[in-house]
């Protein structure tokens, strides 16, 4: 039986081959199957797991639970039997994903109103400074070798919804939690629009406004000369008067969707690395969508900055609950490289639930 030492070499030799080829999955399926009798058992699969699910050879520990959902997902004849067949499925729709993820890095609003204009994150409860996501994230787009950036932007007509100066231009619904002397960060339910809470803020991030540029000191790298070779998206949410968006994917009713999620299915992208501003808002809002739309998401905690403290550690509690990694910075490079591979984005994959 290969030590977990000895898997982790197969993998980095196969990544630089023919990772998906039948004949590769045949061999590495007869190198597990120590027996001999054509079919891996419980404590075979767990060797395999444990190999696969590791951080430069040390591995992660797992469950005996876990093992054998996992291990019953694949066994199609249900008989504790996982056959030559079963392993090439698991191979495909586990194995790859793992050892190589296709990866977009997803930089959030990281606009000057956020930072120093409107509605500057140092001016919220958590006084936190949203510049300093900017160090983070730049390393991030210099060094790791993501398939995709995505850039995106909080993008509001003048007459938006969520504006405070705008709150006079709707009838507040009877139902409205806050009728009167309505503020800024108040929330209110306007009437004949989409029945749901509305927070209000400051006006922010009107289209084409210098508050709604991506703060100057971000990388935004050009796809022709980008030595990664890395593909740019763009998304601009809430871009519609009567409805606010905070995730990248969906306004906040899921009436319509931004081009984020085809965008990243054209390049066949599954993992996501979410960062930006503001952490328990934006950010949480895209990281849930993703999980809803089957991403594997990591939440990289220095690369975001919040609103309200309490809200961030709550979020960040939430994803993990989902089986988002929560990293630093630092891990991401060999996230991406598929040196580290995490089994909790793996259950994402499977839609196994904690
Ligand atoms: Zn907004």
């Amino acid at each position: 039986m290969p030590s977990s030492a000895s898997l982790d070499v197969f993998y980095r030799y196969k990544i630089q081959n023919k990772l998906s080829d039948s004949e590769t999955i045949r061999e590495y399926f007869y190198t597990l199957d120590a027996k001999r009798n054509g079919y891996l058992e419980n404590s075979e699969f767990r060797k395999f797991l444990t190999g696969l699910f590791s951080n430069k050879n040390k591995p992660y520990p797992l469950s005996n639970n876990e093992v054998e959902k996992i291990f019953n997902i694949f066994c199609e004849k249900k008989n504790q039997k996982l056959y030559l067949n079963d392993f090439n499925n698991l191979w495909l729709k586990f194995v790859i994903p793992t050892v190589r993820p296709r990866t977009a890095l997803v930089i959030v609003d990281v606009q000057n109103d956020f930072i120093d204009g409107t509605m500057a994150i140092s001016k919220c409860p958590s006084g936190q400074d949203g510049s300093e996501v900017i160090p983070c994230i730049n390393e991030l787009i210099r060094s790791v070798p993501f398939d995709a950036i995505v850039y995106t932007y909080d993008w509001h007509p003048e007459d938006h919804c969520s504006f405070i100066e705008n709150v006079h231009k709707r009838k507040l619904a009877p139902n409205s939690p806050t009728r009167k002397n309505v503020q800024v960060n108040d929330i209110v339910i306007f009437e004949n629009y989409p029945d749901i809470e509305q927070k209000l803020w400051p006006a922010h991030c009107i289209q084409g406004s210098y508050g709604s540029e991506l703060h100057p000191d971000l990388i935004l790298i050009d796809e022709k000369s980008d030595p990664f070779r890395r593909s740019v998206i763009k998304t601009y949410k809430g871009v519609k008067s009567d409805i606010d968006s905070y995730s990248a994917f969906f306004d906040n009713c899921k009436l319509n969707e931004t081009n984020l999620n085809s965008d990243l299915k054209k390049l066949g992208i599954n993992e996501l690395y979410v960062c930006g501003l503001a952490g328990d808002v934006c950010v949480a809002a895209t990281c849930n969508d993703a999980l809803d739309l089957g991403y594997r998401v990591v939440f990289i905690e220095d690369g975001c900055r919040g609103i309200i403290v309490e809200d961030i550690e709550r979020q960040k509690m939430k994803l993990s609950n989902r089986n988002s990694v929560i990293a630093r910075s630092n891990q991401v490079s060999n996230m991406v490289t598929g040196r580290d591979r995490r089994p909790e984005l793996a259950f994402i994959t499977l839609n196994l639930k904690n």
